[in-house]
């Protein structure tokens, strides 16, 4: 008799059990467009130059070595991921009202600022769009939160944002909630907030005493540009909000397996910091003790040097446009093939991910039938098209609908 023979199988996390299918899969033209990784026009992983010129340089770095960081990591990395996000010019930086923790990518840092929320701060309840990344309920419920809620954001009728129904949901929110806001590029719908709208999210959040907890796992990696990518997160700072915000450099720099990530506390008062970065420190110690150095050290280089930097932003700007070069291509395809719908959603939306409308039982034929690979919520990654696969993409596509 084992200790565990009771244990049944727990659920299966969708998107990893559709990479393995995927390679389990010899259909010569099978398509993945389930996981949120970028793929190269030949449709390979990229590692991106400067990420390997910043590698070797550290590996022949004579002066470091494999010691333990400290509990909250790297401080020249959170500094310098810190100001990426806010913008050195932040009155919240300047005004030394920003720090950062370097943590595990984002998931992580999601995770130690909402055991904060919910163990330190006594926060119960946590609102989340719908739909959004599907870790996000699991991760705030085992921090320790009772409760998830969550607030409408997506029109299946329209393809767009049901922004009525958004700011109707958060006006209800009990005061003190805790609200998840994705920073840009909205994974899984790939619609954002307009300029306004984010304006009024903000009264909103104002008004009812939200918390807001940022997560923002594409900065620059949707239209190319850093700041422009940075707009929510820059904005809520300027109005004076106190913040959370959860910076992921997975995508960005393509250091999926490195998990770099920073959480960004933006406050009031620098006389609260020293409290919260004591508790920060008991959370991590109590989780894994301190972080990887590796990948820190390399998104640090290469946003401290000048001519690394410039390179990364080209890199950014490579993978943003051959993205945005498929939405097009993707939806040019259809529209020539005369598939039912609408697809101008496809270049309305941005980063990586779209909602294709697609439901669950297409989503299961385009599967079985067409070996394409996708979310059966109808997401599709657009980094898994490449000039070779999206025409038979989109002839999938139509097969299906008809
Ligand atoms: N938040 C969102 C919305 C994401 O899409 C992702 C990546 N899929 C993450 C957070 C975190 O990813 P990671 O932990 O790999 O940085």
């Amino acid at each position: 008799m084992s200790w565990f023979s009771e244990i049944e199988l727990g659920p299966p996390v969708e998107v990893f059990a559709l990479i393995k299918a995927y390679n389990e899969d010899n259909f010569e033209q099978k398509v993945n467009l389930s996981v949120g990784a970028y793929r190269t026009a030949e449709g390979k992983p990229w590692l991106l130059p400067v990420v390997k010129e910043a590698s070797i340089k550290l590996v022949n770095d004579a002066t470091l070595n494999k010691e333990y960081l400290p509990i909250l990591g790297l401080e020249s990395f959170s500094n310098a991921a810190t100001n990426l996000l806010l913008g050195v010019d932040s009155p919240a930086i300047i005004e030394k009202r920003a720090f950062g923790v370097h943590s595990l990518s984002g998931t992580g840092s999601l995770r130690v600022g909402a055991e904060f929320l919910a163990r330190v701060l006594g926060k119960k309840i946590f609102y989340y769009s719908k739909p959004t990344w599907e870790n996000h309920i699991l991760l705030f419920k085992n921090a320790g939160f009772e409760e998830g809620r969550e607030y409408r954001y997506w029109d299946n009728n329209t393809r767009s944002l049901d922004f009525d129904g958004m700011i109707q949901d958060l006006r209800n929110a009990p005061t003190g909630s805790v609200i998840i806001l994705h920073a840009v590029a909205h994974n899984p719908t790939g619609i954002d907030p307009t300029v306004e709208q984010w304006d009024q999210i903000a009264n909103v959040v104002k008004e009812r005493r939200l918390f807001p907890f940022f997560d923002c796992a594409y900065q620059g990696f949707a239209s190319g540009d850093v700041a422009k990518d940075a707009y929510s997160v820059r904005r809520f700072a300027s109005l004076g909000f106190e913040f959370f915000c959860a910076q992921s450099f997975a995508k960005n720099f393509g250091l999926y397996n490195e998990r770099v990530g920073n959480l960004t506390v933006v406050v009031n008062n620098p006389s609260v910091i020293p409290a919260i970065k004591s508790h920060l420190t008991i959370i991590v110690r109590g989780m894994y003790s301190n972080p990887p150095a590796h990948g820190a050290r390399i998104v640090e280089a290469v946003l401290r040097d000048p001519v690394m930097y410039e390179k990364w932003q080209d890199h950014i700007k490579t993978m943003s446009s051959r993205i945005i070069e498929m939405r097009k291509e993707l939806r040019r395809s259809l529209e020539h093939l005369g598939t039912p719908g609408e697809w101008n959603h496809l270049t309305e939306h941005i980063g990586m991910f779209s909602y294709t409308g697609l439901t669950e039982s297409q989503v299961e034929r385009m599967i079985r039938n067409h070996h394409v690979y996708m979310l059966r919520s109808g997401r599709i990654s657009m980094a898994g098209l490449n000039p070779s696969n999206v025409y038979y993409v989109a002839k999938s596509i139509h097969e299906t609908i008809l």
